[in-house]
């Protein structure tokens, strides 16, 4: 283990370039694992909606995420944590995330502003693409310098975490911001995924976009639009994509759980 260590901190950056491809999937857990217990730690920027007060809302976003993942593109159901599911009460924060792993995040502030259920299984989709395509780990294992060199071979070796190199991790996934490449193919998956459940109109996500941001008023920019920039180019893509699938002129159907959802989180 140690030698396995050693040759990491040695070989240095040329090596980490091809490590995330050796990377067991497993291990996407672990790190998933490791930035909820800072999440949880955290309720000053990550106040959690109580799910033993608030079970009907839990319960409709499990049945929402069951959905997308029944998609027979979703590689790693049986692996991931998808049943992990986490509401944030924050109704100013228009967003969601998935960890490395599966750990599912929405805020209220999602819930409230999605049109329909439609539009919010499209975010999750989206989301839960970077988990399938292991987006977060491949950059935190593929950075360059010191601090990178040791997650790395933390991870690529089985190394135990330390609680230092925890934290260290956790605070890296959480502020990794994903090239435009990787936000433009986790929007592909999610017409994919979409399409391929029959329960949702597979270009909502282009629809929830044009209602934030084209059709929307400037001044209340949602994180989502903020933190996934090029959005007007996004919408394009994504109905290009609906056409491709021959999925364009999906109409929406009934998901009358989708205002028990809204109406079950708090006001
Ligand atoms: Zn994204």
């Amino acid at each position: 283990m140690i030698k396995k260590i050693l040759y990491f901190f040695i070989s240095g950056t040329v090596l980490l370039s091809s490590c995330s491809s050796t990377i067991p999937v497993q291990k996407d857990t672990q790190l998933g694992q490791i930035t909820v217990n800072k999440i949880r730690k955290d309720p000053k920027n990550y106040p959690i909606l109580s799910s033993a007060e608030y079970p009907q809302a839990y319960a409709e976003m499990e049945r929402i995420v069951q959905v997308i993942i029944s998609s027979p593109e979703i590689e790693y159901r049986d692996i991931f944590a998808y049943d992990s599911i986490t509401i944030l009460h924050d109704d100013k924060n228009i967003n969601a995330f998935c960890t490395p792993g599966g750990y599912v995040f929405v805020y209220t502030g999602l819930i409230k502003n999605a049109q329909n259920e439609d539009q919010l299984a499209a975010v999750l989709a989206h989301e839960i693409a970077h988990a399938e395509r292991r987006h977060s780990v491949k950059k935190v294992t593929n950075g360059v310098g010191r601090q990178a060199v040791i997650i790395a071979a933390a991870v690529a070796t089985g190394a135990t975490f330390g609680a230092f190199i925890a934290v260290e991790v956790a605070n890296k996934i959480l502020g990794l911001g994903l090239s435009r490449n990787k936000e433009s193919e986790a929007d592909k998956y999610s017409v994919m995924y979409l399409q391929s459940t029959g329960e949702y109109k597979c270009t909502a996500l282009a629809d929830f976009f044009k209602e934030l941001v084209v059709e929307g008023n400037d001044v209340h920019i949602p994180t989502i639009i903020s933190s996934h920039p090029n959005t007007r180019e996004r919408i394009l893509k994504i109905t290009r994509m609906g056409s491709k699938l021959g999925c364009e002129n999906d109409v929406l159907r009934p998901h009358p759980g989708f205002e028990i959802l809204q109406t079950s989180i708090p006001e």
